[in-house]
């Protein structure tokens, strides 16, 4: 892979590119199916990616028709490395198995290795047969929905398709390693004016913030709406909190310290609520939950915006939900991706119906709203969230900082490119849009 590494950075062309031999393996972090057990009986908390993610040389696998091989050149951490690393709540390998039954390209996929990650941003090396709209050298990132086009329920929204997965994830060969394989549908054009490693961060949660508030399968956002957002300077968070503010809404953001209060401020949010300053007791105990600890938190609310939030952006789980559903306006929506603290949610179903309240489900992304939300980054709308940026090598402490909640934003993995702040083709843009803007959140990680 060093070859091609030189390649790109001298310039090579397509041609040149296409030519060059691809080798017999290549780096990646993985998890390993016979080490699924080794954190059995352990807390959640405890258990540490830095035992369960390996960096090792895997085999590179054959090109099905309509995918390309890429030179990884960067990828970042998501939350779902970190639950793949854990085991939580499944070991990923059914998943694997799953889609090896369904065909022989299928099969490629169950293996006793799983090499994760489900961000990218490299160049494209080799394409399949059936590939049309990418060749070798070009310039990409990769959004993580993977989908198969022969099925007739991918055809409206593909989030809705039967066999819906998410790359790195609920696929092999994913993003943290040196070369990867996807489909030609998950391609998209790296915007020219970032790096690698700030290209690289963006496609996951971007995407996901971008369904979940703007797109008509979201909340549908409008101008003047007011939108609390649970880990406001957190992946989705601080993409959720661009799109409110670039949307004329007006986001509350509640992060967990006076310094992410900072950044949030920095980032262009007014009001921000710290929880640990608040010390929100939502659960008085395992099962009982406060409800004069939600009014506290809707008392909050108001007396920075002055109004009920109309949108709720949710993600937490079990520790907020309750909350979330009680401090949402009358006829607003709670808008939820996720479940980070738990994922048996519990809430008072009358501060639902009686106020006719919208629990609204979100999951990443389809093509076109990844796009729309790639083409806001290539415009310079949208900023990277780049805080910290690891070696491959070290992907399992990248996931173990992630794990424990000790990042900002988003953490970038250099892959194939070894240096920091390599790719940008077109720094007159940059300036345009301004390094302060776009680096924010690095300079306050540093
Ligand atoms: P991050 O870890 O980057 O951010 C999550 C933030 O949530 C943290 O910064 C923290 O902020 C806050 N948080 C964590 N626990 C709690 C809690 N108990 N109560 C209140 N706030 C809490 O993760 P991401 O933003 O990348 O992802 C968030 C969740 O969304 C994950 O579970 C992830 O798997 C999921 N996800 C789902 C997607 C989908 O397509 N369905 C796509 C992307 C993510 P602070 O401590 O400052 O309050």
């Amino acid at each position: 892979m060093r070859a091609f590494l030189e390649a790109i950075r001298s310039g090579a062309s397509g041609d040149d590119l296409a030519n060059l031999p691809l080798p017999e393996s290549y780096r990646a972090a993985l998890v390993k199916a016979d080490e699924q057990a080794m954190f059995d009986g352990l807390d959640s908390a405890d258990k540490d990616p830095r035992r369960s993610l390996h960096v090792e040389e895997v085999a590179v696998p054959e090109l099905a028709p309509d995918e390309a091989h890429i030179a990884v050149m960067a990828s970042s951490i998501n939350f779902n490395t970190v639950w793949t690393s854990i085991f939580e709540p499944l070991p990923t390998f059914g998943f694997l198995k799953r889609l090896g039954k369904e065909s022989v390209w299928g099969a490629r996929h169950d293996l006793p290795y799983h090499v994760v990650g489900s961000d990218a941003a490299g160049v494209v090396l080799r394409v399949g047969s059936a590939v049309r709209n990418w060749r070798p050298g070009d310039k990409v990132v990769v959004h993580c929905n993977y989908v198969d086009d022969q099925d007739p329920s991918s055809h409206d929204d593909s989030m809705l398709a039967a066999n819906q997965r998410i790359w790195g994830f609920e696929t092999n060969f994913g993003g943290l390693a040196d070369l990867a394989v996807v489909k030609a549908n998950q391609l998209m054009p790296k915007p020219a004016h970032l790096s690698w490693e700030e290209s690289a961060v963006n496609a996951l949660c971007n995407s996901t913030s971008y369904r979940m508030l703007v797109s008509r399968n979201g909340a549908q956002m409008k101008q003047g709406d007011v939108v609390l957002v649970w880990g406001a300077t957190g992946g989705i968070g601080g993409y959720a909190c661009q799109y409110v503010l670039n949307g004329g809404g007006i986001p509350v953001g509640v992060v967990s310290s006076p310094d992410k209060a900072r950044l949030l401020n920095d980032l262009g949010v007014e009001a921000v609520i710290d929880r640990k300053a608040a010390g929100y007791r939502f659960w008085a105990d395992e099962h009982t939950q406060d409800e004069g600890e939600w009014r506290r938190l809707g008392k909050d609310i108001r007396s920075l915006v002055g109004e009920d939030p109309n949108i709720v952006f949710e993600h937490p789980g079990r520790s907020t939900m309750g909350a979330s559903v009680f401090v949402c306006a009358r006829g607003g929506t709670i808008v939820t991706c996720a479940a980070t603290s738990g994922y048996q949610i519990e809430y008072d179903n009358r501060h639902l119906w009686m106020k006719l309240k919208t629990i609204k489900s979100s999951h990443f992304a389809n093509y076109k709203e990844a796009w729309e939300a790639n083409r806001l980054v290539a415009k310079g709308k949208i900023q990277p969230l780049l805080s910290a940026t690891y070696e491959l090598a070290d992907a399992g402490e990248a996931a173990f900082q992630v794990h424990r909640n000790l990042h900002e934003g988003k953490i970038g993995v250099l892959c194939l490119e070894d240096r920091e702040g390599q790719g940008i083709d077109d720094p007159e843009f940059r300036a345009t849009v301004g390094e302060d803007r776009i680096t924010s959140f690095r300079r306050h990680g540093a």
